[in-house]
């Protein structure tokens, strides 16, 4: 059995990533496995431990850095997020595709420590920067301070682009997550055949 392929789905916060992995997920042909990240970030309504995230305190995020559990970990507006370790190399191994929904400095991180044909950069544009704004004030979960923070590091993530192998426009959510699913198929393929 190969494989599986590590694909990194990225972009500027508010863009649509978690909509569209949902979506993406869906599509049981693909063999996706998502990894759920570990976040020092108190849950938002609607979401769940070890769902959403693993929500954490500090010392225990911390204890994981110390002990080298995280395949990447970056801050984001106050809190740090991070993809353990273990759960990816397994799941490959195993011949699943695992999926990452992360910011652009992890996924920076990670395209610097795994060097090997299986991993699928992709970069999520927004169509306007209105509409990344438009979505981030949406969410109605952070104060106005929060949102203008987000929203300066959405326009700074977006000249990260260039670096990925993959940029999809989500212009419409069904659309952009079918251009994933072929991008995932595509690549399946090309891997099969390595
Ligand atoms: P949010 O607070 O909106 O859920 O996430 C903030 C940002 O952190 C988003 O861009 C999200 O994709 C990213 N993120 C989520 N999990 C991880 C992770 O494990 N590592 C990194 N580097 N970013 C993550």
């Amino acid at each position: 059995m190969s494989k599986g392929l590590l694909i990194i789905l990225s972009g500027p916060s508010g863009v649509g990533k978690g909509t569209l992995r949902k979506h993406i997920m869906r599509d049981h042909s693909l063999h996706l496995f998502y990894s759920i990240s570990m976040t020092t970030r108190p849950p938002r309504a609607k979401e769940k431990d070890g769902k959403d995230y693993y929500f954490v305190d500090d010392e225990t995020f911390q204890k994981n850095i110390d002990e080298g559990n995280f395949l990447e970990w970056a801050e984001f507006v106050g809190y740090r997020y991070g993809t353990p370790k273990d759960k990816v190399e397994q799941m490959r191994n195993e011949g699943k595709n695992v999926f990452l929904e992360i910011e652009v400095n992890g996924a920076s991180q990670v395209l610097n420590a795994v060097h090997d044909d299986g991993v699928v950069p992709i970069f999520l544009l927004p169509p306007s920067l209105e509409a990344l704004e438009k979505r981030i004030r949406r969410r109605k979960s952070e104060s106005e301070e929060v949102i203008m923070e987000r929203l300066k590091k959405g326009q700074s993530e977006l000249k990260y682009a260039s670096q990925y192998k993959y940029n999809v426009l989500n212009d419409r959510v069904l659309r952009a997550a079918n251009e994933i699913c072929q991008i995932i198929r595509k690549e399946m393929t090309k891997h099969l055949k390595q």
